[in-house]
């Protein structure tokens, strides 16, 4: 897409279904790996007309969206997405992007995993381990269980 390279070790490593890795960046210092992911798939389903397309009008970003670390680096992404204009009817739409946990900059494994984490102990520690300011943490999670745990979560 774009010209860019998809790494495809990155891309294994990561294991969001549909999207893979055109760039990453290590912060040593902080212990922090920037990554790019972007969808393998450059067509949308118009939620209006269900059919599928690809014109693709812009691109959208959604950036400093934290996931699990990996070893014992903090993982950052920045999603880009297409914007599509749907040829069939004229609908401008920006597909779901299905990792992303609604209202908070964090993947729902993220959320999964901190929610377990803050069962048996609690969320100064979960805070902790992820790196994360507690208030936010703590915000992230009531609003990750008000929306219901998703189904299949728990084991990621
Ligand atoms: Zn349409």
């Amino acid at each position: 897409m774009n010209g860019e390279s998809v790494s495809q070790v990155w891309t294994d490593l990561l294991q969001l279904s549909g999207f893979a890795v055109v760039y990453l960046e290590q912060d040593a210092a902080h212990q922090r790996y920037f990554i790019t992911v972007v969808p393998e798939h450059a067509i949308g389903v118009c939620p209006q007309c269900h059919r599928a397309c690809d014109t693709i009008k812009q691109r959208r970003t959604r950036a400093r969206i934290l996931d699990l670390p990996i070893g014992s680096h903090a993982v950052e992404l920045t999603v880009r997405v297409g914007h599509f204009e749907c040829q069939h009817c004229g609908h401008c739409f920006t597909p779901p992007i299905p990792f992303l946990a609604e209202g908070s900059h964090a993947t729902e494994r993220l959320l999964g995993r901190a929610a377990e984490l803050i069962r048996p102990s609690d969320v100064a520690n979960a805070a902790c381990f992820f790196g994360i300011p507690e208030k936010t943490l703590e915000g992230w999670y009531y609003a990750f269980i008000e929306r219901g745990c998703p189904s299949g979560f728990w084991h990621l």
